[in-house]
């Protein structure tokens, strides 16, 4: 148990095998390739993820899989609100097997669903999750969209990542016109500025109940991640034997290569993300202190990660947290 990244069996580097798989997904392919070996093992019968809406490319939603295309249509990230804990139950009423994929707060929803149902834990093969910034409002892909000059009845295609990596934001009309724009300025500029504050408060974005997580694996570049264009790279943590079993089973099927690595290279990879659990009690305090509001979180270390990065970081972000939550309300 580590306090900042979590429970931790395995860190790992890689991506997926199958050239296609690793070009479209959003880091590696790795989350992709491990849910097609799941469902071409026959592990599972299909796969609960997010993609675009099919009525509205703008949108994002649950999505079924049952095959490596399916699967291949949720490639890349979605940088926008997408349910997909939405109505739980549907999930299990066939009494498939099936694995899920989802944002950490998605994961933690269905961990809690299933512990109230221990009867439906034998459906649910796996949960993969992976390192999640926060979620920015719809408004951010308005503003994505309004800078590549489309017009949102007229798109026909919008994805946010993927193709490469990190990948461009593309949108593509009904003539068959596309305009793209880079990682740097679609997340940098217009979708991370509209993190929801609900996701700032978040204590968990490294997906601490799922099996096994992914990210981004940066390579870094004086001092910050690189995000110039290259072959995808996902990091890998399996957190539960289940995880790890089926990434040591994918990886003997070909369908991902990993390298090991330690849980001291994370943070280069990911530097938000020990900065936000090391000051996320900070901003709790804050929210407490304005509201009443004082809700408990078991398990996180989030005390442990405070002192690791020092009380100074924390009461500055309480005190921003303090200022801003009296604006907003939460
Ligand atoms: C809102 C958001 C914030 C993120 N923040 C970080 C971060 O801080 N650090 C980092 O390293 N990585 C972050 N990522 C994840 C990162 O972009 C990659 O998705 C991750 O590295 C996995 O890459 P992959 O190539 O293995 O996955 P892929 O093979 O591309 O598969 C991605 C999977 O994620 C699912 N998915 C995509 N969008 C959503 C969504 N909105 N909700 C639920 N499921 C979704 C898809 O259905 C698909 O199954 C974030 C992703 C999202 C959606």
């Amino acid at each position: 148990m580590h306090p900042e990244w979590g429970p931790l069996l395995a860190v790992r580097t890689g991506w997926a095998l199958d050239a296609d798989v690793r070009f479209r997904g959003s880091s590696g392919g790795v989350l992709s390739a491990l849910m097609i070996h799941l469902l071409e093992s026959g592990q599972v019968q299909f796969v609960a993820h997010v993609a675009a809406s099919a009525h509205d490319p703008l949108r994002s939603e649950r999505r079924i899989s049952r095959n490596r295309a399916e699967v291949l249509t949720g490639a890349g990230s979605r940088y926008a609100p997408a349910a997909a804990a939405v109505a739980l139950e549907t999930l299990f009423a066939s009494g498939e097997r099936f694995a899920f994929v989802g944002k950490p707060c998605d994961v933690a929803a269905l961990r809690a669903y299933v512990q109230q149902r221990p009867q439906l834990q034998p459906q649910l093969v796996l949960a993969a999750s992976f390192m999640c910034a926060g979620v920015p409002s719809q408004h951010g892909t308005n503003e994505v969209l309004a800078a590549l000059g489309s017009v949102a009845g007229e798109v026909v295609h919008f994805q946010y990542r993927g193709n490469g990596w990190p990948g461009y934001a593309t949108a593509r009309t009904r003539d068959g016109n596309e305009a793209r724009m880079d990682y740097n300025r679609s997340w940098g500029q217009l979708l991370g500025p509209r993190l929801q504050l609900r996701c700032k408060l978040c204590p968990d974005g490294t997906g601490e109940f799922a099996d096994l997580v992914c990210a981004d694996a940066w390579y870094g570049k004086d001092g910050y991640p690189d995000f110039d264009e290259q072959d995808g790279r996902s990091l890998l943590i399996t957190r539960t034997p289940r995880g790890e079993s089926l990434v040591l089973a994918a990886m003997a099927a070909q369908a991902v290569v990993a390298l090991a690595a330690e849980a001291d290279d994370i943070s280069g990879m990911q530097p938000y993300q020990v900065t936000r659990k090391r000051v996320v009690l900070g901003r709790w305090l804050a929210v407490g202190l304005r509201t009443g509001v004082w809700p408990r979180f078991r398990g996180l270390h989030l005390r442990a990660a405070l002192w690791r990065g020092g009380v100074m970081p924390a009461l500055r972000n309480a005190w921003g947290t303090f200022k801003r939550v009296g604006r907003v309300g939460v």
